[in-house]
């Protein structure tokens, strides 16, 4: 299935996408945060802050922070307009220009999003548990790549961090969302290196790993790798680190899992969810996952 990244040339590079500096409302000036990232063991991040008023529309500008083995893309959490229940929006862009112009007067979330869009961004709903997004909110964001799936903070700070369940509804309905992990980091201690993206790419270009997150050419963890997916004409076998479970799921309650300690291959037959979709998940024994992306049948 060719928009899943495995079987392909090219590296997997581990990036946050979601992150937070004293531009806006993080702790740690943006070197720092980016200085820990790196240190951490990842390849690249996105300093996300609230594109908001209250911080003069910031977009963290980490060019000069880039290195060569270690880089940044340029990104910001765009909050126009109110959703159903009458909450900000929450839009992840990825890959804005510096110079994204702040919101004109009564600019929509929709409309702000395909502006980040037009402008070359990967497109993310995040948190969606954590504000009470709905299903129908979403669907007015008609630019998204991506439904964020998991949000660290969220999930360490209010137990609302997982949203696999709210993208599989979009999912069900015939929308064609990707998923994504990332920390949401605001002060780097119990929220941060929770969740992230293994991106593949030829290398560590910003515009490389733009063109990798917009085409799902990544998956998300917690911890385990997904070193391989192949499919034949009647099943899938997925390859991992040690599992004590790997899953599928598809279309509705659809869905089969394996369990064993320190699984490291898996094979599922695919008739049933091949009138939609699948995905995969791969759970350590820490409870931590992995995810793919959806593959689509048809
Ligand atoms: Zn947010
Ligand atoms: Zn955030």
């Amino acid at each position: 299935m060719k928009n899943l990244p495995f079987g392909q040339p090219g590296n997997f590079y581990k990036g946050n996408l979601h992150t937070h500096s004293t531009n806006s409302d993080g702790k740690f000036p943006m070197s720092e945060v980016i200085s820990k990232y790196r240190d951490a063991g990842h390849d690249f991040v996105a300093l996300s802050e609230h594109f908001m008023d209250a911080y003069d529309y910031p977009v963290s500008d980490t060019r000069d922070l880039r290195t060569d083995d270690f880089t940044t893309l340029i990104a910001a959490e765009l909050h126009q307009g109110r959703t159903s229940i009458d909450e900000i929006w929450h839009i992840l862009a990825v890959g804005i220009p510096t110079d994204f112009a702040a919101p004109h007067e009564g600019e929509t979330a929709p409309q702000i999003a395909q502006r980040a869009a037009d402008a070359g961004a990967f497109i993310g709903l995040v948190h969606p548990s954590w504000n009470g997004l709905t299903v129908e909110d979403a669907k007015t964001i008609e630019c998204a790549h991506a439904v964020e799936v998991y949000n660290h903070g969220s999930q360490v700070e209010v137990d609302r961090g997982v949203d696999w369940p709210f993208c599989d509804q979009l999912l069900n309905g015939g929308w064609r969302l990707n998923g994504f992990a990332t920390d949401d980091a605001h002060a780097l201690d119990h929220d941060w290196l929770g969740g992230w993206v293994n991106v593949l790419a030829d290398s560590l270009d910003p515009d490389a790993l733009l063109d990798a997150l917009k085409n799902g050419q990544y998956y998300s963890s917690q911890g385990p790798e997904i070193h391989d997916v192949t499919f034949d004409d009647e099943s899938v076998t997925i390859t991992s680190s040690a599992a004590s479970s790997i899953s599928v799921q598809g279309r509705g309650s659809k869905s089969a899992t394996k369990m064993d300690d320190g699984m490291t291959e898996a094979t599922f037959p695919t008739k049933k969810y091949k009138d939609a979709y699948l995905r995969i998940t791969v759970t350590d024994d820490q409870g931590r996952r992995a995810w793919t992306n959806p593959v689509w049948f048809n």
